[in-house]
This record gives C-alpha cells, sequence and structure tokens, in this order.
C-alpha cells in the first residue's frame, strides 16, 4: 500500500511554518482521537496517520530529509518509532500531551495484546519559581485519574459475582484465525484479550474496573530541576483495566521566568545598572543572588558591559550535584531629569575632561580617521 504524501496528510503547503502545521495536527488528532471514535478502526488509522506526518513534519532534520527523499528517506526511522513504543519522546507527545492521556496506552502498545490493559501514562504540567527550582521542593499534587473501583476491587463484576471465561476465545485472550495457510492468532474480538467475560457488570465502574478519582500524590522535586525536566513517578498514572498494572505518572516542570535572574543550565545571569560615578570613581555595591545580598566592588573606570562572576552562587546542577555561578553585568545608568544646578555641575565637568578621560572613546576616534584615511588613500 503506498503512504499519503504527509503534507496532504495534514492538509498544509509544502512552505508551512511550525504553527500552521501544529495547529494542522491539533485539530486532526482531535478530529480522529480514539475517544471520539470508540471502535472507528479508519479513525484510529487516520490517527496514526496524522501523528506520524507530524512527527516528521515538525522535526526540521526529518522534514528535510522527507523533503528530499520522501517517504524513503524517513521510512526506516519511523518503524523504529512505532515499533519501540518510546513515544514520549515523540514531538507529539511533547506538544501535546495532554491531548494523548488517555489513548496512550491503548493506541500505542503498552501491555500489548493478550493481556489486560496497562494504565495509560499521565503528564502533570508543574510550575515552579527560579528559587524552588533551585532548592527542590516537596510537593503535593492532586491528580485526576483513573483509579481502581472501590466497589469491585478492580474486576468489573457486580459484587457477589465473579466474571466469567470469555465463550469466544476460551479465556485465552486469543483466537486463531486462518490465513491462508497459516493461523494467525488475533486479539479476540469479543473481550478485547482479558479473556474474561462480565455478565453482570459492577453498578459503579459499568464494568471497567475504575473509576475516576483524584488522588493526592506526594513527589519530591529535585533540587536543580530544569525548565522541560521530566520527573518520573512510577505506578501513580491511569489504573490499569480489570487489574492490569498502572501506568506512570511524568511530572513536566515548567519555570516561571524571574524578574531577576536569567537562568542557563546551572548559572544564573543578571544586569546590574550603577550610576555614572560609581562607574567612574569605583563603588562598592550589592549585588542580589538567590541566597541574598552580597557586596562587591566596583574598581574605579569600571567600563558598562563589565561581567563580574560569582562563583558557587548560580543554581546546583542536578546531574553533577555541582553549583554554577553567577554573573553580574554591569550596566552604566545615565542620569536623567537633571535639576538646573546638576545640569550646570555636569556642563561644568564635560569642558573641563574633554575626550582624554574616556581612553575607550579615544581609541575609538583614532581607529575612525585611520579607517577614512585609508579610504581616501585608496581613491
Ligand atoms: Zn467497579
Ligand atoms: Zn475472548
Amino acid at each position: 500500500m503506498s503512504k499519503r504524501d504527509y503534507y496532504e496528510v495534514l492538509g498544509v503547503p509544502r512552505d508551512a511554518d511550525e504553527n500552521t502545521i501544529k495547529r494542522a495536527y491539533r485539530k486532526l488528532a482531535m478530529k480522529y482521537h480514539p475517544d471520539r471514535n470508540p471502535d472507528d478502526k479508519d479513525a484510529a488509522e487516520r490517527f496514526r496517520e496524522v501523528t506520524e506526518a507530524y512527527e516528521v513534519l515538525s522535526d526540521r532534520e526529518k522534514r528535510a530529509r522527507y523533503d528530499q527523499y520522501g517517504h524513503a528517506g524517513v521510512d526506516e526511522q519511523m518503524q523504529d518509532f512505532w515499533g519501540r513504543g518510546g513515544f514520549q519522546d515523540s514531538h507529539a507527545f511533547r506538544d501535546f500531551g495532554d491531548l494523548f492521556g488517555d489513548v496512550f496506552g491503548e493506541m500505542f502498545g503498552f501491555g500489548g495484546p493478550g493481556g489486560a490493559r496497562r494504565g495509560a501514562d499521565l503528564r502533570y504540567k508543574l510550575e515552579l519559581t527560579l528559587e524552588e527550582a533551585a532548592a527542590g521542593k516537596e510537593v503535593e499534587l492532586r491528580i485526576p485519574r483513573h483509579g481502581t473501583c472501590d466497589v469491585c476491587g478492580g474486576s468489573g463484576a457486580r459484587p457477589g459475582t465473579h466474571p466469567v471465561p470469555c465463550s469466544t476465545c476460551g479465556g485465552h485472550g486469543q483466537v486463531q484465525v486462518s490465513q491462508g495457510f497459516f493461523a494467525v492468532r488475533r486479539t479476540c474480538p469479543a473481550c478485547h484479550g482479558s479473556g474474561r467475560k462480565i455478565e453482570r457488570p459492577c453498578p459503579k465502574c459499568a464494568g471497567q474496573g475504575r473509576v475516576r478519582v483524584e488522588k493526592a500524590v506526594k513527589v519530591r522535586i529535585p533540587a536543580g530541576v530544569y525548565d522541560g525536566a521530566q520527573v518520573r513517578v512510577a505506578g501513580e498514572g491511569e489504573a490499569g483495566m480489570q487489574g492490569a498494572p498502572n501506568g506512570d505518572l511524568y511530572i513536566v516542570i515548567s519555570l516561571k521566568p524571574h524578574p531577576i535572574f536569567e537562568r542557563d543550565g546551572a548559572d544564573l545571569y543578571c544586569t546590574m545598572p550603577v550610576t555614572f560615578p560609581q562607574a567612574a570613581l569605583g563603588a562598592e555595591v550589592e549585588a542580589p543572588t538567590l541566597e541574598g545580598k552580597v557586596r562587591i566592588r566596583i574598581p574605579p573606570g569600571t567600563e558598562g558591559g563589565r561581567v563580574f562572576r560569582l562563583r558557587g552562587h548560580g543554581v546546583r546542577d542536578v546531574r553533577t550535584n555541582q553549583k554554577g555561578d553567577l554573573y553580574v553585568k554591569v550596566q552604566i545608568a545615565v542620569p536623567k531629569h537633571l535639576t538646573p544646578r546638576q545640569e550646570a555641575l555636569l556642563r561644568q565637568f564635560a569642558e573641563e575632561a574633554g575626550d582624554e578621560v574616556y581612553p575607550e572613546r579615544t581609541s575609538f576616534l583614532d581607529r575612525v580617521k585611520r579607517f577614512w584615511d585609508d579610504l581616501a588613500g585608496e581613491e
């Protein structure tokens, strides 16, 4: 069967930008989402098709290969992608995890056929301030999810009754189908692989074995987590169907912007204005750090843009456990809204000082002059 063109699948032009592709995928993924189209094989296939198209077109490298070589350029990678089921690494999951929450286990093959389904993995976005991320934090999250039904204990059967073996597959969860000379095993269509049939469903969960609950989960966020980091909490995802193992909970860290510091890995950066006289005469000033104020000595004649490095005042690296540094960049504040007397003093200073007290300015003027002279010499 020949594959359709990915651009055609998403209905976008070949020069579509990232956002157009995102929007197109979201729309189609919602339309063909298995939750909205239960037991619709065509929709499931379309869902898979648009997800694959998005996986390729949202990845600069894969898209370039696809543009150049067509399906042949990415087919092997995509087979690997579906095969290993490492869907958490995919662009679709990173960008639209909220969309996948429930279908995850069902669509992308956790647990596989021949048994009850493992619960889906859940994603939870946690916003932290820089201080919280730097220090680490114990958080209690209230996670809405499917939990094991307390009335039937997860069996799905009305209390006092028991599930009986599925008559179609004799309780194996799989049936044999002849295909030419071969006999192929397939997931049983009657029990969807569980091997059981519930004759009198539990009134609370209607035979699902699980119900929607909000569960409090305590999680220790390690010190030094970075923006976009995922903290995995094993077994705290969705409950499995009819007694199968739970999925995992992934907490995705999102850092709030900080009013003073910018962060790059374990290092912090900030820009600190000092006054023109402080920079010229030298001064002792207070620099902010995450732990409090630190005094730093600005030497006389400090130029704007000069960077002071405060060792060990960064953030602890979550992998190496080393503390990063804080880089404080000096910005020269220029006086504004002067009183007549302040203005007169400054004019007096300017007249008396001239250009020679500004070495970087005289050196620049020299270089400009030489440049003009060279140009004139070439004519
Ligand atoms: Zn129940
Ligand atoms: Zn069956």
